[in-house]
């Protein structure tokens, strides 16, 4: 008998599930859907969407009246949205209240003449939309290595991308100070979902012989709760659905722990985990 765990965090953060809820409202609503660019970072789940009837665009040029846009959970520049609005019959804002916060600092210290530095990968979609609410104020870097090439700051702001290290921003808002003479303001805006994941998953994988992670093979966070649960379970697998796990793999296997990426649905893990108690209730595990 192999008893399977499930992570006490795993799966969709806040954020990307209200993202899927206001889609789902959409479509319940007769509407037809389209997302800037792919609503989620889960081919499954996208899949799962088109049959409803949800397409993606990448430009907003693309939407036509009579079709609902749907503004993702990254955010996008207020231009964007002006343009969405304009051309379609309704916009769904699905912009993660944790990245409208980003937004919303940058705005409000630009109007005041500050620098805003935000922490971040500058061709993430989430950072090219913050930095369309500050676009001659704000400097999008991804570490304290670029701060030496910003100009003499003037009260600057420090933000972040919600998902980077928080070393990464720390270290970063330390070395903004050499570049300004006032007081720099430090606003921590990381977002805990994906340390929050990875720490659970740090925790089961100790008291596991085998760990399953769900998620994209291009998903990031994916990728690190992988890296995370190898550190303490060798037999840790990165898989997108229950059909790749390897019945080898979980030979004489007695507990079996299972997590999930930020935008893995519910649906989907659900899957893994009554694949795997029904192959612990077989035969087919004994050592
Ligand atoms: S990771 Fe955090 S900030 Fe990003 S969508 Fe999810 S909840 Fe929002």
């Amino acid at each position: 008998m192999m008893k399977v765990l499930l992570a006490d965090e795993y799966g969709f953060c806040f954020g990307v599930e209200r993202a899927v809820e206001m889609v789902e409202e959409a479509v319940a609503a007769g509407e037809t859907v389209r997302s800037l660019g792919p609503l989620i970072h889960n081919k499954q789940e996208m899949q799962r969407l088109a049959h409803e009837g949800v397409t993606a665009i990448s430009e907003p040029v693309q939407i036509r009246r009579g079709e609902t846009a749907v503004i993702r959970a990254h955010g996008v520049t207020p231009g964007v949205q002006q343009e969405l609005e304009e051309k379609a019959s309704k916009v769904v804002d699905a912009t993660c209240p944790f990245v409208t916060r980003v937004q919303r600092l940058a705005s409000r210290a630009a109007a005041k003449g500050r620098h805003v530095i935000v922490v971040g990968n500058p061709d993430h979609p989430e950072m090219i939309g913050v930095k369309g609410y500050a676009p001659d104020h704000a400097f999008v870097i991804r570490d304290e290595t670029e701060v030496p090439d910003l100009p003499q700051l003037n009260k600057p702001l420090v933000v972040s991308q919600t998902t980077i290290k928080l070393k990464t921003f720390f270290d970063t808002a330390e070395a903004v100070k050499t570049k300004t003479d006032d007081e720099v303001e430090i606003v921590n805006t990381i977002c805990s979902a994906t340390r929050d994941r990875q720490e659970a998953a740090r925790a089961l994988s100790g008291m596991v012989d085998a760990f399953y992670i769900i998620g994209g093979r291009h998903s990031s966070n994916s990728v690190k709760l992988l890296a995370v649960c190898k550190e303490q379970c060798e037999k840790s697998f990165l898989i997108e659905t229950e059909e790749e796990i390897n019945d080898a793999d979980l030979a004489g296997v007695k507990q079996v722990g299972v997590t999930a990426g930020a935008s893995t649905p519910e649906w989907l893990i659900q899957r893994v985990v009554n694949h795997l108690e029904s192959l612990g209730n077989s035969q087919a595990l004994k050592p």
